[in-house]
């Protein structure tokens, strides 16, 4: 089965919901950067709610990027998303270990940190991409983006995110965003609320076997789901040589002349997805040249 979102609405359209499997999106995630457990709960999440929010843009060539800064030991989470949901990302320390929490669940807020910020850019094609910073308030990732939808865009959201790794691999992936649309009434948001304080954790629902269709009739059980479209995302980097080679214009003219006079070549793997280019000497002197 392929990672999908189901885009939704109910409530005679006050309410819109997206709800996804990412399993092999995250997986491939924790694949590509060698991330540890919580790095790949940390980096799944994110990957998982920017993805919907990619969904959200309206126009075909927006994007919108996350960027997570909660100043704990994992650094920084940076992910993208396109319009169609396919999204790329990386944490700073892929390698970062912290301590579960007592009931032996992944500590994540712990790993990402609370003290710090939200950020999101939206590149929606005009010449000064939209971009928004707000305080991180928990770490654990779903409260934060809740947190945002509510002060950037005054949406009362539920946001519920999860990823379950096995020894190795991932084995569930998932999550729902579910919004309030500014005239949605008093009974519809009281039965929403009903629903969402029985529900288990997302990964439970997956584990349980439930499907995105399944996880959505039951949070919007009584107000009517109607499924819009369902969207194939994946993990998606589209790098080149080219792209790459702006990492060395950005370490500066002296740091390159020094890999040239000393190395006479160089690696750079791409942020996103580890792949490597090679530089020859005279390809370098262009670069430098370039600047
Ligand atoms: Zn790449």
């Amino acid at each position: 089965m392929k990672d999908y979102i189901i885009r939704a609405t109910a409530g005679d359209g006050q309410i819109r919901a997206f709800v996804g499997t990412t399993k092999h999106l995250v997986d491939e995630a924790r694949e590509l950067h060698q991330t540890t457990k919580v790095a790949t709960a940390a980096l799944g999440r994110t990957l998982t709610a920017t993805s919907m929010m990619g969904l959200m843009m309206k126009n075909e060539k927006d994007k919108v990027t996350v960027i997570i800064k909660g100043g704990g030991p994992i650094g920084t989470i940076l992910v993208t998303s396109d319009s169609k949901g396919n999204v790329k990302g990386y944490v700073t320390n892929p390698n970062v270990e912290v301590e579960n929490y007592p009931n032996g669940k992944l500590n994540v807020a712990g790993a990402v940190g609370n003290q710090g910020h939200v950020k999101v850019i939206k590149d929606i094609g005009l010449r000064e991409p939209y971009n928004g910073s707000y305080p991180i308030v928990s770490g654990e990732i779903a409260e934060d983006f809740t947190h945002y939808f509510a002060l950037s865009e005054q949406t009362p959201s539920v946001v519920s995110l999860g990823v379950l790794t096995r020894s190795d691999e991932v084995e569930f992936a998932g999550g729902f965003i579910v919004q309030l649309m500014p005239d949605a009434q008093e009974e519809n948001i009281a039965i929403l609320e009903k629903n969402i304080s029985n529900l288990p954790s997302i990964t439970n629902l997956l584990k349980d076997g439930k499907t995105p269709e399944d996880i959505l009739n039951i949070v919007l059980d009584g107000l009517n789901p109607r499924i819009l479209d369902t969207c194939e995302v994946k993990f998606d980097c589209e790098c080149s040589k080219d792209k790459v080679k702006e990492a060395l214009v950005a370490i500066g003219k002296i740091a390159l002349s020094e890999i040239i006079q000393e190395d006479k070549k160089a690696e750079v793997g791409c942020q996103f997805c580890n792949r490597k280019y090679n530089y020859t000497e005279s390809e370098l002197i262009e670069v430098l040249e370039n600047m």
